[in-house]
């Protein structure tokens, strides 16, 4: 059966993409085992500890569930090893390579700093104690490499890599994948991988901590299984074909949609998990902003809710289709909300 990931631009891409280079995962285990040795078990547990509760919030949010009358379906969420290719690409690049070496040591300078000064400072004593070094310019030299170590310290290159991670129009994070039934309208929902050596390492590009970017990922991959795959009061998903067809922004704006959302609720358990959010999204291309444009009336999360419900009818949704769809649906519940008020107008 192939398996399809929701974000190829075409159905011929069928290919996971869970292949890694080894050189650029020994570069991200490098980098990591210094910045952030625990990593790996921070995002396991992560996601142990908040995948019922994620998908909690998402079925309250969207009213969808991964059953019906006839069938229960789950979404098992895998953490898994190596990069998806985009990122494993942007690594593997001999530019950028020197980049991340760069940020890796430049983690380590103040330390190496740090003890060069107590060397200099403790040189007389040194002495004292019968080292012995036949130079009498030392001092000057570890001053020197106490100088170069702070010029690299503050040495920062040009946003390269930033710009390069907002060319990639996937998710590499984690991925939502499903199985292809392109000759039926069956929805059938996939499988959930969170790439925790990548989430390590943007963390570590962005600055925030590991947990918080795994909230992130798993409410906006499991999200994506829920838009697609999730049936509503009347055993309805989104088709397969229908959802591959349509436009990658809605695809991903709803998921931000919710993602953003989701954080905000989760405040008093992961405090930093909504500004990891938008740290993140800074740094994403157009179709993960998409969901930016709606705004944030009163009504927008039934209207969001509601325009899903009728999208995932349709064969395909573009975005001024969605845009067309929610003015209407806000519109009518704007009417509504009236009458509720006014009932004699
Ligand atoms: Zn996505």
């Amino acid at each position: 059966m192939p398996i399809k990931n929701f974000d190829a631009p075409s159905l011929i891409s069928e290919v996971p993409e869970e292949s890694a280079d080894n050189l650029s995962e020994k570069l991200v285990i490098e980098l990591l085992s210094v910045v952030a040795p625990d990593t790996e078990k921070v995002v396991r547990n992560t996601v142990k500890q908040t995948n019922a509760l994620i998908r909690e919030h998402i079925r309250a949010e969207t009213g969808l569930r991964l059953q019906d009358q006839n069938r229960h379906h789950t979404v098992p969420v895998t953490v898994s090893d190596g990069l998806p290719t985009p990122l494993s690409k942007l690594i593997t690049n001999q530019f950028q390579q020197a980049l991340w070496k760069l940020a890796a040591l430049q983690r380590r300078l103040p330390e190496v700093i740090h003890c060069l000064n107590d060397i200099i400072q403790s040189w007389d004593t040194l002495i004292m104690c019968g080292f012995r070094y036949d130079n009498p310019s030392a001092t000057t030299y570890l001053r020197l490499a106490v100088n170069l170590c702070q010029k690299l310290y503050s040495f920062q290159p040009p946003h390269y890599i930033e710009n390069a991670f907002r060319q990639i129009q996937k998710d590499v994070l984690g991925t939502y994948s499903y199985k292809s039934f392109l000759d039926t309208e069956k929805s059938e929902p996939g499988s959930v991988t969170i790439y925790w050596m990548a989430i390590g390492l943007v963390a570590h590009l962005l600055g925030v901590k590991a947990e918080d970017l795994t909230v992130v990922t798993l409410i906006h991959e499991l999200a994506h299984a829920y838009t697609h795959a999730g049936c509503d009061h009347d055993g309805f998903a989104w088709p397969n074909h229908a959802f591959s067809n349509s436009d990658l922004s809605v695809i991903e704006g709803l998921a931000q949609f919710y993602t953003a959302l989701i954080t905000k609720k989760l405040a008093l358990r992961f405090p930093l998990a909504h500004q990891a959010y938008e740290k993140l999204l800074f740094y994403q291309p157009p179709p993960y902003h998409f969901h930016t444009y709606w705004g944030s009336g009163p009504r927008i999360r039934e209207t969001v809710r509601y325009t899903l419900l009728q999208a995932r009818r349709l064969p395909s949704i573009s975005c001024s289709e969605w845009l067309r769809i929610m003015e209407e649906t806000e519109k009518k519940l704007e009417q509504k909300t009236f009458s509720v008020y006014h009932p004699h107008k």
